[in-house]
């Protein structure tokens, strides 16, 4: 693991960047050894770090004020930790060591979005020396892979943490084009429990699998009726609301009745859709399954949980376009925690540098141009914030 070391100007962006990408960090998992590091290094800076924990505890997010916390009117940086596996991906370098290959800086995250958390790092010294008069806040999330699970912890401490910030920017890669709205999502698994009996006999059991299978066809049904008759807007592609199933699982034998089942599926929501409003239907379908007999019981897990961003953050958007040469862009298709940042009540985009086509690829890479842009993006907003 690499050591902390003061962040000096001779910490650039590459260098801090190739100490972040040797922590693997994936989602979910104890995220003791990047977090500690990242919080180590601020401190070394004298910087105070606050550590957000998961309620599981095995598992930080990390909030680090510059200049004067208590003015409100300063600006949040937002980036996750956490990285997607690598399982089963060709990559032809190591993945958790930052490689030069012909100018690409390659290595699993290194878009995705530890490049931006580098720039935040090496930044540190440069906002330290503007002179603020509004604070940065670099804010450090968990779990954002598996659905911006850590970002809401983080948000919820802001008010004991910092004063109110005028905006903030999530670092997603986006090209530094400065992104106005994405969509929401929420995604559940829901598990039946039958009873488990010989095939041969299959009045004995409770086919938990034909359960599942019946919510699945439901969730078809249900995005077909979105696609018919939901809300349409034309920021986004598909212009609608989306819902789907991804994973059915159920049996282990051709001669056993099933006895669990689980079906995962996940809704994409427009603004201005009630994403718990067009899933009550599916819960109320998984209830019925058990109430006709075809399941013993029902459970339904949220696994991810993020609201859509409006475009509503326009004159942040113009400034950073100001600053980068970026048009603004009205939608991306992924999600990120500026949604959350927003139900907040803080104005929020995406920007951040890199390109999103590479993330959660093999051979994922950022250039050194691409850290110099955003290092130039972080030194316009502290000239901003210094005046
Ligand atoms: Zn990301």
């Amino acid at each position: 693991m690499p050591t902390p070391e003061p962040i000096k100007s001779t910490r650039t962006p590459e260098v801090i960047l190739a100490d972040l990408v040797a922590f693997p960090g994936l989602p979910g998992q104890p995220n003791g050894p990047i977090a500690g590091w990242i919080a180590d290094t601020l401190q070394a800076a004298g910087l105070t770090v606050h550590r957000v924990p998961m309620p599981d505890g095995d598992r930080l997010n990390l909030l680090a004020s510059i200049g004067p916390a208590d003015q409100p009117g300063g600006m949040i940086l937002s980036g996750h930790m956490d990285v997607v596996p690598v399982e089963g991906q060709a990559w032809t370098t190591d993945p958790f060591r930052l490689t030069n290959v012909d100018g690409r800086l390659q290595a699993r995250g290194a878009t995705d979005m530890k490049g931006f958390l580098a720039c935040m790092i090496a930044a540190v010294p440069m906002f330290q020396a503007a002179g603020l008069k509004r604070p940065v806040h670099l804010a450090f999330s968990c779990d954002e892979e598996i659905g911006c699970r850590g970002a809401p912890y983080l948000i919820a401490q802001l008010p004991r943490l910092c004063a109110p910030a005028a905006g903030c920017i999530v670092g997603e890669p986006s090209g530094l084009q400065p992104v106005l709205s994405h969509k929401g999502k929420v995604a559940y698994e829901v598990a039946f429990e039958g009873r488990s009996a010989h095939s041969s006999e299959p009045a004995r059991g409770v086919n938990a699998l034909y359960a599942a299978a019946s919510l699945a066809r439901a969730v078809e049904e249900q995005a077909g009726a979105i696609v018919t008759g939901g809300r349409r807007d034309p920021r986004f592609s598909p212009d609608y609301s989306t819902l789907v199933a991804g994973v059915l699982r159920a049996g282990s034998a051709v001669n056993i009745i099933p006895d669990r089942a689980t079906l995962a599926f996940e809704l994409r929501t427009i603004p201005g859709d009630d994403a718990d409003a067009m899933l009550a239907p599916l819960l109320a379908c998984a209830a019925a399954e058990v109430e006709a007999g075809r399941a013993v019981s029902w459970h339904a897990t949220e696994i991810a949980r993020y609201p859509a961003l409006p475009p509503d953050a326009q004159a942040l958007a113009d400034k950073l376009s100001s600053w980068t040469g970026q048009t603004p862009r009205q939608s991306v298709s992924y999600g990120t925690e500026a949604g959350l940042f927003h139900a907040a009540g803080i104005p929020s985009i995406v920007c951040g540098p890199g390109d999103i086509a590479r993330a959660h690829r093999p051979d994922e890479y950022i250039t050194a141009d691409e850290l110099a842009g955003c290092m130039s993006l972080f030194a316009k907003l502290a000239r901003e914030l210094s005046q």
